[in-house]
């Protein structure tokens, strides 16, 4: 059933009201990648620490509403025969004490990703003001167990501001024409300009900067600006670093489950060799939600994710290639009405990779994209003993290749940006990699360190 399910997945190139994930493998226009510097083929930026990039995504969180129980009669008034789930029978609630449990488990595993607050949930109440059908202690209470537990490990994405009806920012009220075009998961951005879209946008975004949660990233939700994609991509550039200043702003809008790379995809980027860099990261999922479902009422299959002995799956798959393996969830899938089907399965996953796989990194969905950035945007120039960078963002655990240096091993390895130097140790495994040491691979230097913005140079044999 999963796997029809994908390859329907795959084949709808229209918008689907059949799952809200749906209509993400939609593509069309053209986003451009912008400005690329010259970089020294000689010298390749590997994963960080060589491991592979880990994270994990949860769509439709927010504070204690239970999105698929609001949002299932608002889209129904819509597509009636696609959503006839019997949302009565769902908790209105997912309760903060699940908060405290999975991020807790999480945070022991070192897992780390993105978790979404849908503003303004399903027209229920705005997270910033009241929440009606609690109380307003138990309100800040959830506002702050995501700013103490979750924060910490997590992105913090808002889902445009209701993922039902569009609201009219001037009065903060959902448009009375009940059709796609007023629903955020279905047409309304069609044909918009990028400034018509980041004014929505930064309405969602200042929501979250109204409680005290940072924020540099979106994700879309279900298909909004799957037709627009050039003005969704610069949309999000403008919206978050308006409103929240980040520095490399990224969304989440594509998912892919067939051959496509899903390596990040930096766009539009600007100003390299300038005091005021530009560029937006679109982050890129691997696995549908073969969890709990968006709803809570679709049990999925940890051996669509991982076999028992790690051989098979997409993960593997994905790992093998190196490509940032980014899975895809639904808060309500994972919560399960209680039966946390979808938190039962995801720990299964992580026990198998971890069994299986001593070369993966968590990483937050914004470490990923500063990661990118920094590896396709920073200029490398190699002389006789030495690379240069140029380098628009700052990046920790950046690690690079210097192919075929010729020189005895015992020689110095340093890292110098302007009067300060940093000299590196040598470790004996690949494994053992971290920032400020190298490995030598063959006649390969290998090695790993927190890249300055700006200008720098990594020496050897000197
Ligand atoms: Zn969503």
């Amino acid at each position: 059933m999963p796997f029809s399910r994908r390859q329907f997945l795959q084949a709808s190139a229209a918008v689907s009201a059949s799952a809200l994930w749906t209509p993400r493998l939609f593509a069309a226009g053209e986003v451009l990648p912008g400005e690329r510097p010259v970089r020294d083929p000689r010298v390749v930026v590997e994963n960080p620490q060589l491991r592979v990039p880990l994270s994990f995504i949860i769509d439709d969180s927010t504070c204690l509403v239970n999105l698929a129980h609001f949002a299932i009669p608002q889209f129904a008034q819509v597509y009636p025969e696609n959503y006839k789930q019997d949302w009565r029978k769902l908790p209105r609630e997912i309760p903060d004490s699940f908060v405290r449990k999975f991020s807790e488990w999480c945070h022991e595993r070192g897992i780390k990703g993105k978790y979404s607050i849908v503003p303004f949930p399903a027209c229920v109440g705005r997270i910033d003001r009241e929440l009606p059908g609690w109380t307003r202690a138990e309100q800040e209470a959830s506002l702050q167990l995501v700013r103490d537990i979750i924060v910490p490990d997590w992105d913090i994405h808002p889902e445009m501001v209701t993922h039902t009806w569009i609201i009219d920012p001037k009065t903060g009220h959902p448009h009375p024409e009940r059709t796609p075009k007023f629903m955020e998961n279905f047409r309304w951005a069609d044909g918009r300009s990028v400034d018509e879209i980041a004014e929505y946008m930064a309405y969602a975004l200042k929501i979250l900067k109204n409680v005290g949660l940072p924020c540099e990233g979106i994700t879309t939700p279900g298909g909004f600006g799957n037709r627009v994609l050039p003005e969704l991509s610069q949309a999000t550039f403008q919206a978050v670093r308006d409103v929240h200043g980040a520095e490399i702003p990224h969304y989440f809008r594509h998912l892919f489950t067939d051959n496509t790379s899903v390596a990040p995809r930096v766009e539009y980027a600007s100003g390299l060799n300038t005091e005021h860099p530009n560029c937006v990261v679109s982050i890129v999922g691997c696995t549908g939600d073969w969890f709990g479902g968006w709803d809570g009422l679709e049990p999925g299959q940890t051996g669509q994710f991982i076999s028992m002995d790690g051989k098979d799956g997409r993960l593997p798959e994905v790992i093998q290639r190196g490509e940032p393996t980014i899975l895809v969830c639904h808060w309500p899938g994972l919560y399960y009405n209680g039966e946390e089907v979808g938190f039962n399965i995801f720990k299964e996953v992580v026990a198998r990779l971890h069994a299986n796989y001593d070369n993966l990194l968590w990483m937050k969905n914004s470490e990923i994209a500063r990661y990118w950035a920094a590896r396709e945007l920073t200029s490398s120039k190699r002389e006789e003993s030495s690379v240069t960078w140029q380098a628009p963002y700052a990046c920790p655990q950046f690690t690079v290749r210097i192919k075929e240096i010729a020189v005895p091993r015992n020689q110095k390895i340093s890292y110098h940006r302007g009067d300060q130097s940093q000299a590196f140790t040598p470790v004996e495994r690949d494994r053992d990699l971290k920032p400020g040491t190298y490995w030598w691979e063959g006649a390969d230097l290998v090695a790993c360190f927190s890249l300055a913005r700006g200008s720098s140079r990594l020496e050897w044999g000197r």
